[in-house]
């Protein structure tokens, strides 16, 4: 049979073309060093928007706690922008947005589990900040590749090599200057690019594909003494000497495992610095990776669909009742209307309606392929971690939960809604919006968030979407860890000395809620034998 005899040659990787093209990362910083300013630059050389201004900025301005009405109002219209899609130089690129506020930082934590590499933005000024350093190591505990954007370099920051060294220290990752700048502030001349070769000279308002570039192969060059002066050009052959001598050329491989980050300096207000790290970025960023999953490793290039949802997101507005989950699509391609397994659930579930998030509009889709992102109406089915294939039966795993830091006992108003409290605690927790734990039996039910205002947001669901009404009371604790121990004799004992201090989490695992640091140093020190976690896997 001649059609046998030719099997080989059977495409085996049908959507390798649509694999190689895409790279969906997520740009991350602290509030206020420019992520939203950097995205509306990259948007634009995509020529995804036309004008400035069209990337609305998701950050959340807390006015007060009780406004959190509005919170979700600026949070819906962030949904709409959390996915950004555009093309650069024959690459189909997706750009996944993350919260701003603090209190959503586990949404943040749970995006990055979506992407193949991040860019972190840091200000020129204040050097590495908190909320940098948390997301850091949520990065490198999944040897994430990371681009670092040094920002806001038209403005007196710190000296650059005190900058690279301060970042060095504070995220625990290996530099490698791919620009080197001239100057910063007032005197801020623009940068060297080491790979091109070229002396990008620095104005401000630059436009897109609109910068001043001048090749110079050696430094020698008189040519630049004429461009940034003679003092400015001697003090840059000694910075690219140092920093060639330090680092010689990025080794890819360092960056791909997520030892070394290639840093650029710039100013995303200006477009400065923005096009370098682009071209850099489709040159070596990681196309759709393989995903662990709790069987087998899943490869993007494989025929069959698969993807997980990392993402919950409801809308509160009651005209809009919806619940949106985010999934992400890790092999071969997801198509409309098409039946997948649902795999916690065991059952088969379609989709009419998916969508894809373009810059300013939601468009229904007919497929997608690995790294897209893809948007699914939900009525309820799913939850954090949920994973969906074409039959086979796995999770992937390394979707993280993190302890929580502000315990909260929920007490039931209305005994005649006992029902409906239970089930909106459960739908509420399973999108990731707060922690659910038990004690003594489940008599006593323990929430846990990052941050004050989900407090406010679970009470007034529970009580619009489910009619409970509760009362929540605070809890002495300042964090929640999963134990795990090889010697189950002595975690059953600890268990039962310290009834009070443990609970379950909503999947049975058992925690142990410290009131303080210094208990649960004097818990570690007593017992050897126990494992703490901060963090747990939704699928291990
Ligand atoms: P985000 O909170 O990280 O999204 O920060 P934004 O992009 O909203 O920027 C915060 C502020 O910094 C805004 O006022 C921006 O105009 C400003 N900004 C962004 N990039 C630069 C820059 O390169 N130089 C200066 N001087 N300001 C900048």
């Amino acid at each position: 049979n001649l059609s046998n005899f030719y099997l080989p040659l059977r495409p085996i990787m049908k959507y390798i073309n649509e694999i190689n093209k895409r790279k969906t990362f997520a740009i991350i910083s602290h509030p206020d060093a420019g992520k939203t300013t950097l995205t509306e630059k990259f948007l634009l050389f995509g020529g995804a928007i036309q004008t400035a201004g069209a990337v609305k900025s998701n950050k959340i301005k807390k006015h007060a706690t009780s406004d959190f009405m509005e919170i979700e109002r600026q949070r819906g219209i962030s949904v709409a922008t959390s996915v950004m899609t555009f093309e650069y130089k024959g690459f189909l690129i997706n750009l996944l947005d993350t919260p701003g506020h603090k209190d959503f930082a586990e949404d943040t934590y749970r995006t990055l589990t979506a992407v193949d590499s991040v860019v972190l933005v840091v200000d020129s000024v204040n050097g590495v900040e908190e909320q940098t350093r948390r997301l850091m190591e949520v990065i490198s505990m999944r040897n994430t590749p990371v681009f670092v954007f040094v920002n806001k370099m038209d403005r007196d920051g710190k000296n650059r090599f005190d900058l690279l060294e301060e970042i060095e220290k504070e995220l625990k990752i290996q530099l490698h200057a791919m620009t080197v700048p001239i100057n910063s502030g007032k005197d801020f001349k623009g940068v060297y690019d080491l790979h091109e070769k070229s002396l990008v000279l620095f104005t401000a308002g630059t436009k897109a594909n609109d910068e001043d570039v001048i090749k110079i192969n050696d430094l020698n060059d008189p040519v630049l003494d004429s461009k940034i002066g003679e003092k400015d050009a001697n003090v840059l052959r000694e910075d690219v000497e140092l920093i060639d001598g330090v680092y010689g050329e990025l080794n890819i491989d360092d960056y791909l495992s997520g030892k070394t980050a290639p840093v650029f300096f710039g100013s995303a207000v200006n477009n400065f610095g923005v096009k370098e790290m682009l071209d850099t970025f489709i040159r070596i960023a990681p196309t759709p990776r393989p995903r662990h999953t709790t069987i087998r490793d899943v490869k993007p290039e494989e025929d069959k669909f698969s993807g997980f949802i990392f993402k919950i997101h409801a809308n509160l507005d009651p005209k809009h009742r919806d619940r949106i989950a985010f999934l992400r699509v890790c092999s071969g391609k997801f198509e409309r209307n098409t039946f997948y397994n649902h795999v916690r659930l065991e059952k088969d579930v379609r989709f009419n309606n998916p969508y894809s998030f373009l810059a300013r509009q939601k468009d229904v889709i007919e497929e997608a392929y690995p790294g897209d992102v893809v948007g699914l109406f939900d009525t309820g089915n799913f939850k954090i971690g949920d994973t969906l294939t074409e039959g086979e039966n796995y999770f992937f795993t390394g979707i993280p939960s993190f302890s929580p830091e502000i315990f909260k006992e929920v007490v039931n108003k209305d005994p005649m809604k006992t029902k409906q409290l239970e089930k909106g605690l459960m739908q509420l927790t399973d999108e990731g919006v707060a922690q659910l734990f038990t004690q003594f039996g489940g008599n006593k039910k323990i929430i846990g968030c990052v941050g004050e205002l989900q407090f406010e947001v679970i009470q007034y669901r529970l009580l619009q979407e489910y009619g409970a009404s509760v009362q929540m009371n605070s809890l002495p604790f300042y964090k929640a860890c999963w134990l795990t121990s090889n010697d189950p004799k002595k975690l059953d004992d600890f268990v039962k000395y310290k009834q009070a201090n443990i609970a379950e989490d909503k999947d049975g695992h058992l925690v142990y809620l410290a009131q303080s640091e210094w208990f649960l140093n004097t818990e570690r020190t007593n017992n050897p034998d126990i494992e703490f976690h901060f963090t747990s896997e939704i699928h291990k």
